[in-house]
């Protein structure tokens, strides 16, 4: 048995139990020792500062396990509640003696709604601001050397939510409908079924209570359409009749209705027949989740795809230092978060100049957003030339002076001459050449087409910078330069390998917020790392 010393406070202090239980280096150390440095009083103001009630648990104990339960691989909330009663590290980071009880789950889940709501001074969600922080103290600490090289990159996140086929969609969003109801309105389940004819909100599956051979497609199809037709009827139903459920549940009620409504509308189609059918289409923004609502199908790659939310990160691949990410649905494309995080990036590290990419971010308008709004450029395989057709002139063969605004065709004649069109992205220059200069030329079958007598040429709205990318993904340093984004796996790796990859509540908040824990815990490392080193 330890002899108890001067600096502990009592025989239940975890370090006394077991002495050099917190390694120096390590995450739960740093939690221990600089717990008023991570987790300053400003930045957690606000969370149960009311002298009504009983003391609450601090703050800082609960922000700690709230980062201690994604320092491995993630775990749930229960699971992190039984581990901080029972884990000596877990109780020495969170300075909890022993003999004194853990935060409850439901305590864990309240902080969590108070990290996810905006500061009220900085008017910026408390999560971010906590990443952001931890960020700042690991630029004081040196984590990022001179050599930094900072990428993006993003990687799928699965959602929590259970993710179905159409029918167990419209089957399960049903039953829930129904069960609902029954607690809503205060009725049993079967009065319900009964109300609605619908014998299926009493079985255990909704696919099995139908009593379908669904190997049989005419069988499937008429199958389909029964429940689909269900489903407008009971939603038509509740909508006239919604005044009879709780106040409280009215919002739920609805947001399920429109959720089941949504899926008759992409999923199905109406056959020769008039029958609904699951439609042979593309729907562009499907719901794959009635209890996921916001989760959507991504694609990795042209093979690979993936359901629910997609994980942005930009951060230094030398040191590995997360500096600003994201959680989106998984079908919004790579380039649309990313000006906003590079411009979060660039306000914690100011020297940032470029910034690695894959072909994602190699859009004109993110490299122009990049370059006007946060004086970074993007170094990112630039948009292809388009393949030739027929042996016919593009538009990459005609040389363009962006200082005077001169088009050079192939042939040597120039023109200034242009009016402006509207197009997708804006306003383009529309050039066009000398009716005479086409009339006596040599190239003018591959020039012109139909009955053509000069040529036009509309400009993209960010021409130069598509010219200026294409010219400079042809450079050596830039090509070597850009080798180095394969390091960004690592950033990514670092998320993943800490739960990332999965979601571990419903929705995009839930899941914004655990994306955060985990790069602020991921960065704690790297500072850990940096102050035991340090003398
Ligand atoms: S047809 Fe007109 S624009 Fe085309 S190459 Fe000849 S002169 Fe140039």
């Amino acid at each position: 048995m330890p002899v108890r010393s001067l600096k502990q406070t009592s025989f239940f202090d975890p370090e006394f139990a077991m002495p050099g239980c917190l390694a120096p280096g390590a995450v739960p150390w740093l939690l221990a020792r600089h717990g008023s440095l991570l987790f300053p009083d400003w930045l957690l103001a606000g969370w149960r500062d009311s002298d009504i009630g009983r003391d609450g648990w601090p703050a800082r104990v609960l922000v700690k396990m709230l980062l201690l339960r994604w320092l491995e691989e993630g775990m749930s909330r229960r699971c992190s509640e039984r581990r901080a009663k029972t884990d000596v590290v877990w109780r020495a980071a969170m300075g909890i003696a022993l003999d004194k009880a853990a935060p409850s789950e439901r305590t864990v889940r309240d902080f969590e709604r108070f990290l996810q709501a905006q500061h009220v001074e900085a008017g910026v969600q408390r999560a971010l601001l906590l990443h952001e922080h931890i960020v700042r103290l690991c630029r004081g600490a040196g984590v990022v050397g001179a050599g930094a090289v900072w990428a993006a990159d993003s990687t799928p996140m699965w959602c929590y939510g259970a993710v179905r086929g159409t029918v167990r969609l419209l089957g399960d969003g049903l039953r829930s409908l129904g069960k609902m109801w029954a607690r809503s309105t205060k009725q049993k389940l079967s009065v319900v079924a009964a109300d609605w004819h619908l014998p299926l909100l009493l079985g255990k599956s909704a696919k099995g209570s139908m009593q379908v051979d669904w190997r049989d497609s005419d069988a499937r199809a008429g199958a389909t359409d029964s429940l689909a037709r269900d489903v407008l009827r009971v939603v038509d139903l509740l909508r006239t009749d919604i005044a009879s459920a709780r106040s409280r549940d009215r919002g739920r009620i609805l947001q399920l209705c429109r959720s089941l409504v949504r899926v008759v509308r992409d999923d199905l189609s109406e056959d020769d027949g008039g029958r609904l059918v699951v439609a042979r289409r593309v729907a562009r923004d499907r719901l794959v989740s009635i209890t996921d609502p916001q989760a959507r199908h991504g694609r990795k790659s042209k093979k690979r795809t993936f359901k629910g939310f997609k994980l942005h990160v930009v951060g230094d691949v030398v040191s590995g230092l997360i500096a600003s990410l994201t959680v989106t649905s998984g079908n919004v494309h790579d380039g649309a978060p990313a000006s906003r995080l590079f411009g979060r990036a660039k306000a914690l590290f100011a020297d940032i100049e470029k910034m690695l990419g894959d072909t994602a971010y190699g859009g004109a308008p993110l490299r122009d957003r990049a370059r006007y709004e946060h004086s970074i450029e993007v170094v990112a395989p630039a948009p292809p030339v388009p393949a030739p057709k027929n042996d016919r002139l593009r538009k990459a063969d005609f040389d363009i002076d962006f200082d005077t605004w001169t088009v050079t065709c192939p042939a040597g004649a120039t023109t200034t001459t242009h009016s402006w069109a509207k197009t997708r992205e804006g306003k383009a220059r529309l050039f066009s050449f000398a009716v005479d200069d086409c009339d006596n030329c040599e190239l003018r079958a591959r020039c012109l087409t139909g009955s053509h007598r000069k040529r036009r040429l509309l400009l993209h709205v960010s021409e130069q910078t598509v010219r200026e990318a294409r010219t400079a993904w042809l450079s050596p340093d830039v090509r070597r330069l850009y080798r180095e984004r394969s390091k960004c796996e690592r950033l990514v790796h670092s998320v993943t390998r800490h739960g990332g990859r999965q979601a571990r509540a419903w929705g995009l908040r839930a899941a914004h917020l655990q994306a955060h824990a985990i790069a602020t815990v991921c960065n704690l490392g790297l500072l850990a790392a940096a102050m035991a080193q340090a003398p």
